[in-house]
């Protein structure tokens, strides 16, 4: 059976996201605008704004809403997940504000699959409850597409771990208390049963940030949130393997898969604003004696933007929704890989049209792309 309808409980729920995100939230990337800032903890404006619109959303039951209730979350499905975070990527604030900001909701959910009680209780814990960040360190130098090029090593060495290699684009590691980092520990196995994963905690000796790089425009010195990190001789208890020795690709997979469709997700959202700013340009800018919007080029970029967003959530939601009938990101990998290589083309060509409608000043828009 196809039902493209929201029931009127849930769309309640989404209208109040929806007026609270544009309200209280939206206004916050333009007043504190660097966008790794939301992982700031120590921050003043941590404390003082986002910790009151998070007890907020608490008090509305829609806390982490991607977790299952045992674990403090919502227990909803992916396609009411997909239309709760199309609403929270409409700003870089949002899902931290709710709970559902990458990559902790990813390291929360592997967490919650493969912790022991002890790992639970030290990470788990503190990360679900929003008072500390994580990081995900799996792509290096030599290798992110082909994991096969992957040196990071750890040697057992009585009862420790010694790690020794470098990691790239290690997402949030400056703010972050602890580190997954994916490492070989098995290299005599086949290339997929080499690597485990190993929980670091941030302070440990022998981790150097090499450099915290930036993403297009976000590129100011000290501006990136994504970290080249180096790892000489770092040691943790053997206690903090992560799921099975030489298991990290089944960890590494239970985590990219939810990811990318929940990125996907707030990818709408993105695009959509956009699209809403091409709009309020078109109808609000004179030249030539009227309005942008009544410009046949403008009138086309404004339908092909509209085009191309309908037909991606269709697809992101489609994906959701096989998600939630199978319970397997596995046997809808190739939806979700369809999704993961439309969702940069779309929203490129939606933010550049809408940069451009915008004319001088858009060249001054910082793109989130
Ligand atoms: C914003 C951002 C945040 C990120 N955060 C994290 C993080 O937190 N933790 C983490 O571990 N990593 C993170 N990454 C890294 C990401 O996972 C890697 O960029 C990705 O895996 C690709 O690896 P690479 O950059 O080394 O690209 P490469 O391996 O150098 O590949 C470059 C390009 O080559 C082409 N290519 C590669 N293989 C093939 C093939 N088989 N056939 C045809 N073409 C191919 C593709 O176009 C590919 O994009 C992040 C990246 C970005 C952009």
């Amino acid at each position: 059976m196809w039902d493209f309808s929201t029931d009127a409980e849930f769309q309640e729920k989404l209208d109040w996201v929806s007026a609270f995100v544009h309200a209280e939230i939206e206004p916050l990337d333009l007043l504190f605008p660097a966008h790794d800032a939301p992982y700031d903890r120590d921050s003043a404006v941590f404390r003082e704004v986002v910790r009151p619109l998070q007890e907020q959303v608490k008090a509305r039951g829609l806390w982490a809403a991607h977790l299952p209730p045992s674990l403090g979350g919502m227990g909803m499905g992916q396609v009411q997940l997909g239309l709760l975070n199309e609403i929270l990527g409409r700003c870089s604030w949002a899902p931290m504000v709710f709970g559902t900001q990458a990559p902790d909701s990813g390291n929360a959910e592997i967490l919650a699959h493969y912790a022991t009680d002890e790992q639970r209780k030290e990470f788990l814990e503190p990360l679900l409850e929003g008072r500390i960040v994580s990081c995900f360190a799996m792509t290096e130098p030599t290798g992110g597409a082909d994991p096969g090029g992957f040196t990071c090593t750890a040697v057992r060495e009585g009862d420790e771990w010694v790690i020794n290699g470098e990691k790239w684009f290690s997402s949030n590691a400056r703010w972050a208390s602890f580190f997954i980092v994916m490492v070989i520990t098995e290299p005599e196995n086949a290339p997929y049963q080499r690597h485990s994963m190993l929980i670091v905690p941030a302070d440990t000796p022998g981790i150097t940030i090499v450099r915290n790089v930036g993403i297009a425009g976000w590129d100011q010195p000290g501006e990136g949130g994504h970290a080249y990190i180096r790892y000489q001789d770092v040691r943790v208890p053997l206690e903090n393997l992560l799921g099975d020795r030489g298991g990290a690709f089944v960890v590494a997979q239970t985590r990219l898969g939810g990811g990318r469709i929940h990125h996907a997700m707030r990818t709408v959202g993105m695009a959509r604003r956009a699209l809403e700013m091409m709009l309020e340009r078109a109808v609000s800018r004179h030249t030539q004696g009227e309005i942008l919007a009544k410009k046949q080029l403008v009138q086309e970029m404004v339908a092909d933007s509209w085009l191309e967003l309908e037909q991606f959530r269709l697809l992101v939601l489609q994906t959701a929704w096989k998600i939630d009938k199978y319970h397997d990101t596995h046997r809808v990998r190739g939806d979700i890989a369809a999704v993961k290589i439309a969702m940069p083309t779309v929203l490129k060509n939606i933010a550049s049209r809408a940069l451009q409608v915008h004319g001088s000043l858009g060249s001054r828009t910082k793109c989130r792309s």
